[in-house]
């Protein structure tokens, strides 16, 4: 594995969060503490897919179909991650993946955009073995964009490698999360912002697109400064050159994170705050094939039982299509 960052284990990452002035840390062993059991998963089974509607970097909408593949978790730990409850302890077997990608493509309509999600790193050889990595990209090669998730210290050759074997374009999804350092480095992500800059202009070099995931709002940011936060946080990844910067509202259910949350230690966003915050990113001076979206696979979470949030949903669907609150993109 190549490593761009310069990271050396000389850095110390911590979460330290206070209760009553009192500081609290949580490192991997405290969050692994926490965990519940891991739902059923089958790497024998077809994998889970979604199909929904995205702009392109036209501003086309495009068919795009994740598919949850089944592997070895991640060997990070973040704060927030509940994606290891679908992976297995193990490392993924040889040929797993392959079969797993076969047995869902007849079901995807459209050679648009794919989203190869493996709740875990892409390039990661325990997770998705080196002998998968050709067998996979054959498969996929004929969509549009092939998106694929990867940590921004993951940076070797075999990301331009398997990109080499696309007929179409590679999208790496990173998450920066927080463009706040102290933030960032209190999430036990095991990164820096200059590790993610230093993703970014590899990914950039090899002319490969990125996509960028930020927390809405991160753990310790108060319900006040959420929407500053994270315009600031979108508008450090439009710099960086992300093409899709995606803000997922934060969620408890990993176990830490319902203690924290009962301890007033993070602050969930509502509908209205996710809202608000949304609009105000679309409205950012960004480059012409530069989106903004909001994840609205939870958003029931957040709603607090209203009751107009159908149309809510259909609203932020828009939104995320057509770029705006109103129809038209912005553009620099
Ligand atoms: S890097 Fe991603 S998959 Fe890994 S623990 Fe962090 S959030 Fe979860």
């Amino acid at each position: 594995m190549l490593s761009r960052s310069g990271y050396t284990n000389r850095i110390r990452f911590r979460s330290t969060f206070y209760i009553n002035s009192m500081p609290i840390s949580f490192d991997s062993s405290r969050i692994l503490e926490w965990r519940g059991p891991r739902k059923p998963v089958d790497p024998n089974l077809p994998p889970a897919f979604v199909t929904e509607l995205e702009p392109d970097e036209n501003g086309v909408l495009k068919e795009a179909s994740t598919v949850f593949l089944v592997g070895k978790e991640c060997p990070f730990r973040c704060l927030m991650c509940d994606l290891w409850q679908y992976t297995t302890e193990t490392s993924t077997r040889p040929g797993s993946l392959v079969k797993q990608l076969t047995q869902i493509l007849p079901n995807i309509q459209h050679r648009q955009i794919i989203k190869l999600y493996n709740a875990s790193n892409f390039f990661d050889l325990q997770a998705v073995p080196k002998e998968d990595l050709m067998g996979l990209a054959a498969l996929v090669q004929d969509f549009e964009t092939v998106v694929v998730e990867n940590h921004p210290r993951l940076l070797s050759s075999r990301i331009p490698d398997f990109a080499g074997r696309l007929h179409g374009q590679l999208q790496v999804a990173m998450g920066l999360e927080t463009a706040d350092e102290n933030i960032l480095n209190s999430l036990n992500k095991q990164m820096t912002l200059a590790d993610y800059e230093n993703a970014c202009a590899f990914l950039l070099e090899h002319k490969l697109s990125i996509r960028t995931f930020l927390l809405l709002p991160p753990p310790g940011v108060s319900a006040n400064d959420t929407l500053k936060h994270t315009i600031a946080s979108v508008q450090h990844a439009i710099r960086c050159g992300s093409d899709v910067t995606s803000m997922i509202p934060l969620r408890p259910g990993n176990g830490i994170m319902d203690w924290m949350s009962s301890n007033g230690l993070v602050h969930l966003p509502d509908l209205e705050l996710a809202m608000q915050t949304f609009a105000a990113a679309l409205q950012l001076p960004r480059g012409r094939r530069q989106r903004v979206f909001l994840d609205l696979w939870n958003l029931e979470a957040l709603a607090n039982n209203r009751t107009d949030l159908p149309s809510a949903i259909q609203e932020l669907q828009r939104w995320n299509r057509e770029q705006g609150p109103t129809s038209s993109f912005y553009y620099k």
